[in-house]
């Protein structure tokens, strides 16, 4: 299957002020998309699948800029029949080559009504006062692959550049991540848009938005909907401490950050370059002091930040581990540096341990290596992953758990990682414990569920491993079997 390598994409939101109030579509484009693909082999490509958003219709398809026949269906993601998806399959003048490149433009329009009954939170639509657009939520663009989940899980893989041209109601400012700008022709506002670096996702929101910036962060945007200026401000401050923290233990990331604000229940996301965060996360509630306010927000923000830093998956099954998991760990380590007390971070710790429950016997029963092919995977990788690294910091203590990090990611940062890779970081950083133990239990097999379920606290679950500690490593007596020290 070939990769897009950029989008260039030119598309007109075309809102409807007069609708029913229970109207779900409240707006439709109209879009002109280039992708430029390459295949890396090593068959030929003689048809190219794509998909696009259920109610979008294909008028004209162009291969090299010559118009080539296709058939577009309306079927739904295999094995998952409320998924409705059009599956488009174009036919090729000649064959794609291993190495070779092309353009395949498509011309389509169509509303688009989010998918709220495959995802809540996908609210994704057109209208007057806000839209929200997801590459990967509601394939607002096409999407190279077939109606499988092999080719939706295949999304977050891919890396392109994009250049964006998009026409929408005059006095709307349109975000996306990287730099752009916008001019007032006739009665639209044309915004462009050019992405900084490679990146997997592609989200365009259109709203009324203001700007804010903060010395101590820099290259990083906030867009915030008007009258939020206040919590966008809090954001900044939180974010920059966030990052300044991040930064001292891994090291830098990479350019700019544009932070763009969805409704609530919409559900926040992040890639390198851009982050969507709900409203929450900017406001501040009444009676609450700024303190108070900084503490509540604190998790919510940094785990959007500290996606940042992730290394991408190279797993055959995604686990969300090597992102989710390692990330809620992390929140409860900002907050324990940030706040000064362990109280909140316990208590997050204990949010994962329930929601590790509620994935009940399937989330018990499969090792998180297992995660990636479960309908239980976010429970194992969120609630077990992130309860993986508390014990392991138990073990080896914070300072080796963050160096260990640091060069799992500085290693794993361009290639993607595996669970492999992850458990021999782990082994590098273990000395006086049982680490073979401890690596098989968290991750190839489900030893490790028992004490979560039972509430053993991470000191408690940690002893069953240093019976190999070596006498004056840690506090605890050598175990009999050790000669006597001279
Ligand atoms: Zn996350």
């Amino acid at each position: 299957m070939p990769w897009c390598a950029h989008y260039d994409l030119q598309i007109d939101l075309q809102t409807e002020p007069v609708h029913h109030p229970a109207a779900l579509c409240r707006g439709a484009l109209a879009a002109t998309c280039r992708l430029r693909l390459r295949n890396p082999g090593p068959l030929p490509v003689a048809h190219l699948p794509f998909l696009l958003y259920r109610l979008l219709k294909v008028r004209e398809v162009m291969w090299n800029s010559i118009p080539v026949p296709w058939i577009q269906k309306l079927t739904h993601i295999h094995g998952l029949p409320r998924w409705q998806v059009s599956s488009v399959e174009v036919s090729l003048p000649s064959p794609l080559a291993l190495g070779e490149e092309g353009v395949l433009t498509v011309e389509y329009g169509g509303p688009i009504c989010g998918y709220r009954e495959v995802f809540p939170y996908v609210q994704d639509g057109i209208s007057p006062e806000f839209t929200l657009l997801r590459r990967d939520d509601v394939l607002f663009v096409p999407v190279l692959g077939t109606p499988s989940l092999t080719s939706l899980r295949r999304i977050p893989d891919e890396r392109f550049t994009f250049h964006l041209k998009v026409a929408t109601d005059p006095g709307m400012t349109a975000v996306t991540s990287g730099e752009g700008e916008s001019r007032l022709l006739g009665s639209r506002c044309v915004h462009k848009w050019r992405s900084d670096h490679p990146d997997w996702r592609l989200d365009l929101a259109v709203g009324s938005y203001a700007v804010a910036v903060l010395a101590k962060w820099p290259g990083v945007r906030v867009f915030y909907f008007e009258g939020d200026e206040e919590g966008a401000h809090l954001y900044l401050r939180i974010g920059a401490d966030v990052s300044a923290l991040l930064t001292d233990w891994f090291g830098p990331t990479s350019g700019r950050l544009n932070v763009i604000a969805i409704p609530d229940g919409y559900g926040g996301q992040a890639s390198p370059n851009h982050i969507l965060a709900e409203r929450e996360s900017f406001a501040r509630r009444p009676g609450e002091t700024e303190d108070q306010a900084y503490a509540r927000l604190l998790g919510r923000v940094s785990h959007e930040i500290i996606h940042r830093w992730n290394v991408p998956s190279r797993e055959v099954s995604v686990s969300r581990f090597l992102d989710e998991g390692i990330t809620h760990y992390l929140e409860t380590v900002v907050a324990r540096t940030l706040l000064g007390s362990s109280a909140w971070a316990r208590q997050r710790l204990e949010e994962y341990r329930a929601f590790f429950r509620k994935g009940g016997e399937e989330a018990q029963r499969t090792p998180l290596a297992e995660a990636g092919g479960s309908p239980a995977r976010d429970a194992i990788a969120r609630g077990k992953g992130s309860w993986l690294l508390a014990v392991w910091e138990e073990l080896v203590g914070l300072d080796v758990v963050l160096e260990s990090l640091r060069t799992f990611f500085e290693e794993y940062r361009s290639t993607g990682a595996t669970l492999d890779n992850f458990a021999a970081a782990v082994r590098t950083s273990g000395r006086g414990f049982d680490v073979e133990n401890f690596v098989r239990g968290w991750i190839y097999t489900t030893d490790s569920s028992g004490p979560l379920l039972r509430g053993e606290d991470a000191a408690t679950i940690a002893r069953r491993y240093r019976h190999v500690v070596q006498s004056g490593l840690s506090g605890d007596s050598p175990p009999a079997f050790l000669p006597p020290a001279d």
